[in-house]
């Protein structure tokens, strides 16, 4: 992942210099003059009447603040608070253009488009029942499979890699990329993917960065096999986009759970691990609304949504969005719901979840013996690992902390 230290400050400069501030805050605030050098409009992190936001854009400034809620930064931090892009993103693009990235990395990201179109194209000509079965089995043919970038990587890997090879890359570069097998001779070495319907793995900024390959026979293992560099992301903010241009969400497990809940007409996303990591639970705190929480019925499901509750309880207070959650029927998945039940199982399970608070308040309430006063809840709760423990001091929190009293006033 890039970041700013990565860059002199004179590149870091330049890159700046590039970027229009006033042009691109414009695009997502309404900005009036007010003065030389500085612009005036309402401030888009916090609600206001009357204008405190302000950008300044002489030479040696250009930044942004904000006289109410203190929020400042340079140009690089508005976009990538407003729009969720990864500052290490923004950095790339931008540096690129100016010739300030190793360009071995360009051709790195073009290698892996290449890659994914070359899947895609063989899922689109294959006939072969066994792919065509997996697909039906997860709610999909071979048109709608393509519009959620899934492809196929054929039985032999080496026709494939003379392909690639013929179009100027080399077997060095497709192993850079982390898609070779290491345990053959160098001449015999095969994708990691080989024979496999290919799942695409994306950065948060959408971009395809690594696959997951699934296998066809239950007697093929392991299951799945993932790719082994992410590019600029680390793995753990890699996930499965289907969808999620919306203002909501609905995180699962699994990409095929994914897709499920995206026929079901949610827009979804899968994390690429068990565990809903620091940076993805920003990004989803930056970019949506409302986020849904539905991961499995079983223990490590249970875990994963205890810990994604956690992160997100810490952050949704200053971005104001909605966190919910649902917990599966143990054994089942979204992806097994939609072919057993339809999509009404999906749509009742998204319209059951509870809301966090609503989840803060149960748990904190199963901490308390019955005995405490007012101090005693706050003791509790600040000694043990709750949600509650993880939410601000705020008016949902103080909500919860004063019910918690009334409810054990009535004991
Ligand atoms: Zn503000």
């Amino acid at each position: 992942m890039l970041s700013r230290d990565r860059f002199s400050s004179e590149d870091m400069a330049k890159i700046k210099q590039s970027m229009d501030i006033v042009e691109i805050i414009g695009n997502t605030v309404d900005l009036h003059p007010n003065g030389t050098d500085e612009h005036k409009g309402l401030c888009p992190f916090h609600e206001e009447k009357t204008a405190s936001f302000t950008v300044n854009s002489a030479q040696d400034g250009n930044f942004f603040y904000c006289h109410g809620c203190h929020v400042h930064g340079d140009v690089i931090d508005f976009i990538s608070r407003t729009t969720g892009e990864a500052i290490g993103t923004i950095l790339y693009e931008r540096g690129l253009s100016l010739g300030l990235v190793d360009t071995s990395m360009t051709k790195k990201v073009k290698l892996i488009d290449r890659m994914h179109i070359f899947f895609q194209s063989c899922l689109a000509q294959s006939d072969d029942p066994a792919v065509l079965d997996y697909l039906k089995s997860i709610g999909l043919s071979k048109e709608t499979a393509k519009a959620f970038g899934l492809g196929l990587s054929p039985k032999n890997s080496a026709k494939v890699l003379s392909i690639i090879t013929k179009a100027g890359y080399s077997i060095n570069d497709i192993d850079e990329i982390g898609m070779l097998t290491s345990k053959e001779k160098y001449a015999d070495r095969r994708l990691l993917v080989e024979g496999r319907i290919v799942f695409p793995v994306h950065s948060l900024n959408g971009s395809v960065v690594a696959f997951n390959g699934r296998s066809l026979s239950g007697t093929i293992k392991p299951k799945y096999v993932h790719t082994k560099n992410y590019g600029n992301s680390k793995k753990q903010d890699c996930v499965f986009f289907a969808g999620g241009h919306g203002k909501s969400i609905v995180v699962v497990e699994g990409a095929t759970d994914s897709i499920a809940m995206k026929i079901a007409g949610f827009d979804s996303m899968s994390i690429n691990g068990s565990k809903l990591h620091s940076d993805t639970a920003k990004f989803l705190a930056r970019k949506y609304k409302s986020i849904t929480l539905i991961f499995d019925g079983d223990s490590a499901g249970y875990r994963c949504t205890k810990n994604a509750l956690m992160e997100l309880a810490q952050i949704i207070a200053e971005k104001g969005c909605s966190v919910y959650a649902s917990t599966l029927p143990a054994g089942e998945d979204p992806s097994c719901i939609l072919s057993n039940v339809g999509v009404t199982g999906l749509v009742d399970l998204v319209s059951c979840s509870q809301p966090l608070s609503e989840i803060a308040f149960e748990e904190a309430q199963e901490l308390l013996d019955g005995n405490e006063d007012i101090n005693g809840i706050f003791y509790r709760i600040a000694e043990s690992e709750c949600i509650l423990r993880k939410m601000p001091l705020s008016a949902t929190s103080y909500c919860i902390i004063s019910a918690l009293e009334k409810a054990h006033a009535q004991k």
